[in-house]
């Protein structure tokens, strides 16, 4: 086993959930009625290593939308239908150093990477843009299947009716983007929004998000079914994204204390990924005012106070 002593692991991963079960600072996300409703106080948290061992605490099973996770996804299903030379003439792959959703593009006049809203609407237009639109989305929920081993992966529509009729924002960078012309030629704007919103509606629970995460933590391949769903170099390459761009304005921030690739999302979701070692997903929809969950971020912070799971920590 890749984690000898799995039962220790379990009963630390359980104190530190226990710790900061109390810990109520921060907001939920109210941009769109449908997630300010959310339960303030949820909080799951689960695991899965690269070899199958898995651990759940809390709320594990309680369903929530993945918003802005499902950018690395997209950025993945982008590079192994097109490769990386031409995702890369369409986004760009430096952090901004902005908000998320800034009206701002690279001197290239692209996106500055795929991790944000403008970058993450670019992936979308990558994506099968020949295809109906229902095939479009078969393709990547079928996708978020695999990577979390048929377990848990659903839609919320109401998410999707309420983001797409609060958007002014993405449509705003939609057009900002093509007024540059970087999208593909031919792009229908309105129908790559809507497959946008819609990929942020798709619903999971803590416990299939870390077999996702465990699936990039495997190199692609999931650990349960052992099925490849992405190739090792496209997984690394989201990776090095999510390491530089995964948690908004706190990135730098992360990867200096953190030092692992994750990505966070507004409805309090967050994957992390310790490569070559497990998954995990930590759910708690009260948000710091970068846009991450608090407890989230605070759980990552004890995790590697207490295990040696820092990129650099071999050193
Ligand atoms: N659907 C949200 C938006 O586009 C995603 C935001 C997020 O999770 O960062 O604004």
């Amino acid at each position: 086993f890749i984690i000898p002593d799995f039962a220790a692991l379990q009963l630390e991963i359980l104190a530190i959930y226990e710790g900061l079960r109390g810990v109520d600072e921060g907001q939920v996300a109210d941009y769109i009625p449908q997630l300010g409703r959310v339960d303030p106080e949820k909080f799951g948290i689960a695991l899965c290593t690269v070899d199958g061992q898995r651990f759940a605490a809390g709320d594990a099973q309680s369903v929530f939308c993945v918003q802005s996770v499902c950018k690395p996804i997209n950025y993945c299903l982008a590079l192994e239908q097109h490769g990386a030379e031409q995702v890369h003439r369409h986004v760009g792959r430096e952090p901004s150093g902005r908000g998320f959703n800034e009206l701002t593009l690279n001197s290239e006049g692209l996106p500055h990477n795929p991790m944000i809203n403008s970058g993450a609407i670019m992936c979308c237009s990558l994506l099968r843009p020949s295809w109906e639109m229902a095939d479009r989305f078969d393709h990547v929920a079928e996708t978020w299947r695999k990577l979390a081993g048929g377990e848990a992966v659903g839609f919320n529509n109401a998410v999707y009716l309420s983001e797409r009729r609060t958007a002014d924002r993405n449509f705003a960078l939609g057009y900002f983007m093509r007024e540059h012309n970087a999208f593909p030629d031919g792009t229908d704007l309105t129908e790559t929004l809507e497959f946008y919103f819609q990929c942020c509606s798709i619903e999971v629970d803590a416990r299939s998000l870390s077999v996702v995460a465990a699936s990039l933590a495997n190199g692609g391949v999931n650990p349960l079914t052992r099925e490849r769903i992405f190739s090792a170099d496209t997984v690394r390459k989201c990776l090095s994204l999510m390491s530089s761009c995964g948690m908004y304005d706190y990135s730098g921030e992360f990867a200096f204390t953190i030092g692992l690739p994750a990505k966070s999302g507004v409805s309090g979701g967050l994957m992390i990924v310790v490569p070559g070692v497990m998954g995990i997903c930590v759910w708690s929809p009260r948000l710091d005012a970068l846009g991450n969950s608090v407890r989230g971020v605070a759980f990552c912070k004890d995790l590697v106070n207490r295990f040696n799971f820092h990129v650099y920590d071999s050193l």
